[in-house]
């Protein structure tokens, strides 16, 4: 283990020997530490499938149509066609997709080791570098300053901090994934620039300013901070943190009511940066309140959040929280990595259990197969379709969201101590875990399956203790070495431990049995989904009135969200004789995972959400008793 990773153990590390050392320290001891995701390799499986998907959508962006407006801005010549949607020339969000792009291609060519992807990120970093150079103050962006004026003077601005803190991730990403110490220099004037920016105004005047959806600006400085180990970026950073949003948090008041999702939880993941890099009460208590009021309080059946983008309730209150426009895809991915440092503090298998169930149904689902676009909104409402945009013409806040949450599908699959072993999803992948000497393979064709097969190879035999999340949804997890039953227990909520000197040719088989089981909303449990598993399932309601110009949503114009162009269509409730699901559900012979539903005037077909595309659907029913 490097000095490095002692100090950024969330942080990958992959060739870091070509960069400065880091000379602060965390003050927080971490149960777990994830692993580089260079040490995971996935496996052939649908979790695959969606990772080659992204890179072809990545590799097929031509790097100087993303580059256009930051040339402009920086009076360079350009002739490259500009790109669509929230990219174009006219939005205000424009550069904040070459940000996620920079961060996707770092991710997944540490995700795969793809050298081309790679050279794109930093080919990317170098061009981009060359605009902040002419423009010659540090600053960087595809729009002129002039933003940051109105930003300052309290006019009208859509999110100039949010942009930039894009590119400063996208930065430090591929400054520290890719080894590229070019993208560090140019993110050190970056923040050079904004520490001026930000200098003269005084603490009233910086809250008028964080009102303004910022990103998280503070917790790319607390990483730079912890990269460079200079505290003047940890400073810096402190006066993005949201006293209005984290006091009452830390004091254990949901006051979310009203406030912009994706705002917020941004700036949470900048408070548990802090709370590591500096140790404040204020900043822990206020991520760890955050969490479980929003994962255990707000969340759907799927793990998201949101409507219209907002929280609009109390917590608890969701029943009549459904439409088209629930769920961003942006708060699910943020609120995974949220989630990551919570269960690296804590070790919590329940927040590996949320881990799980965002993956499945919130992140799987919302790349489209055929073309790997992104969707904005999960529709939780019944009688709605997955509305995709239209390549080029979108890149929206989402498409950039998605574009680096799949390009690390293999992040958080292992994590360890300084002794164990913890297997936290059952995707099939190969760890390499060097510091120990061991290689740890574990196959399966979950959730299609509910047994592993893992398997521990080491040049001689090695004593290792593994740990496999026993997730909430099962019921008897159970464990075999070599075809004998293993005397280990574990319920839902722990870990299933087992160790052992392992020798070549040992198999390990857990099983997890799955369950059709039903998921009721808190505030009116006659509403409900069907689960199996973790997995959401979705009513197939066909393909009535869908035509493929309202399939997909329209070029989306400048500040404009992607609007259905058809209704939704009306969905029957269920009625059963008992709310068990399996009473009124039934596996459909040959087809894994598909449901049929039994004693309905139209009975229906199941399927997971995360498989379903181009067609109207039902997640939630009111499930009426007989
Ligand atoms: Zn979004």
């Amino acid at each position: 283990m490097t000095a490095l990773a002692a100090v950024s153990p969330l942080l990958p590390r992959a060739a870091r020997a070509a960069l400065p050392e880091a000379s602060s320290a965390e003050r927080v001891r971490f149960k777990l530490r994830p692993f580089d995701l260079a040490a995971i390799r996935l496996q052939p499986g649908p979790v695959l499938e969606a990772l080659e998907t992204n890179r072809r959508y990545l590799m097929g962006l031509d790097p100087d149509r993303l580059l256009h407006m930051f040339r402009v801005t920086a009076g360079l010549p350009s002739h490259a066609e500009p790109l669509g949607g929230w990219e174009a020339p006219d939005n205000e969000l424009r550069g904040h997709f070459s940000g996620h792009y920079l961060s996707a291609c770092a991710l997944l060519a540490a995700q795969t080791g793809d050298s081309g992807v790679r050279e794109r990120g930093v080919h990317l970093a170098a061009e981009l570098a060359k605009c902040q150079d002419a423009i010659g103050t540090g600053y960087l962006s595809a729009f002129p300053v002039d933003l940051f004026d109105r930003l300052r003077a309290g006019q009208p601005a859509w999110a100039p901090f949010y942009t930039l803190h894009k590119i400063m991730a996208g930065l430090f990403d591929t400054a520290t994934l890719s080894a590229d110490r070019g993208s560090l220099d140019t993110l050190a004037r970056m923040a050079a620039w904004v520490e001026r920016w930000v200098e003269p105004l005084d603490a009233q005047e910086m809250a008028r300013v964080l009102e303004r959806e910022y990103g998280g600006m503070n917790e790319v400085l607390y990483n730079l901070s912890a990269y460079t180990g200079q505290a003047r970026w940890a400073a810096l950073a402190q006066r993005f943190n949201k006293e209005r949003v984290f006091a009452p948090l830390a004091a254990g008041r949901d006051e979310l009511q009203g406030l912009h999702v994706n705002t917020t939880i941004p700036q949470v993941i900048g408070a548990a940066r802090g709370y590591e890099l500096g140790g404040s009460a204020q900043l822990h208590d206020a991520a760890t309140f955050f969490w479980h009021t929003v994962a255990e309080r707000r969340c759907y059946c799927t793990g998201g959040t949101s409507n219209g983008e907002s929280w609009n309730t109390p917590p608890g209150i969701l029943a009549h929280e459904l439409s088209g426009y629930t769920e961003e895809s942006c708060v699910t991915y943020n609120l995974q990595k949220l989630t990551r440092h919570l269960y690296a503090w804590t070790g919590d298998a329940r927040l590996g259990d949320y881990y799980e169930r965002a993956f499945y149904n919130g992140i799987l689902g919302v790349q489209h197969p055929a073309d790997g676009d992104k969707l904005y909104y999960l529709p939780l409402a019944g009688g709605y379709w997955k509305l995709f945009g239209t390549p080029l013409h979108d890149f929206w806040c989402c498409t950039g969201s998605m574009a680096e949450a799949f390009a690390k599908l293999g992040d958080s699959i292992y994590f360890h101590d300084d002794t164990d072993l913890y297997v936290n999803l059952f995707v099939p992948s190969e760890l390499t875990w060097a510091e120990r000497g061991v290689r740890v393979t574990l196959d399966t064709r979950f959730p299609e399956e509910e047994t592993l097969r893992i398997s521990v190879h080491a040049p001689e035999p090695k004593r290792l203790a593994l740990k496999i999340r026993v997730p909430w949804w099962t019921a008897g997890a159970g464990a075999e070495l070599n075809g004998q039953p293993l005397a280990v227990s574990a319920s839902p909520g722990g870990y299933l431990r087992v160790e052992r000197t392992w020798h070549a040719n040992d198999a390990l088989t857990v099983r997890l049995p799955m369950r059709l089981h039903a998921a009721p909303m808190p505030d009116d449990p006659s509403i409900k989904a069907l689960m199996y598993g973790p997995l959401v399932l979705a009513a197939r309601l066909g393909k009535e009135g869908l035509t493929p110009e309202n399939v997909r949503a329209p070029p989306t114009r400048p500040r404009r969200i992607p609007e259905y162009t058809a209704e939704a269509v009306p969905v029957a409730p269920l009625t059963v004789r008992s709310q068990d699901p399996e009473s009124f559900l039934r596996p459909v012979d040959g087809r894994p995972l598909e449901f049929r539903t039994r004693g309905q005037q139209e009975d229906l077909t199941l399927i997971p959400l995360n498989r379903l595309f181009d067609e109207r659907y039902a997640v939630y029913f009111k499930v009426i008793e007989t």
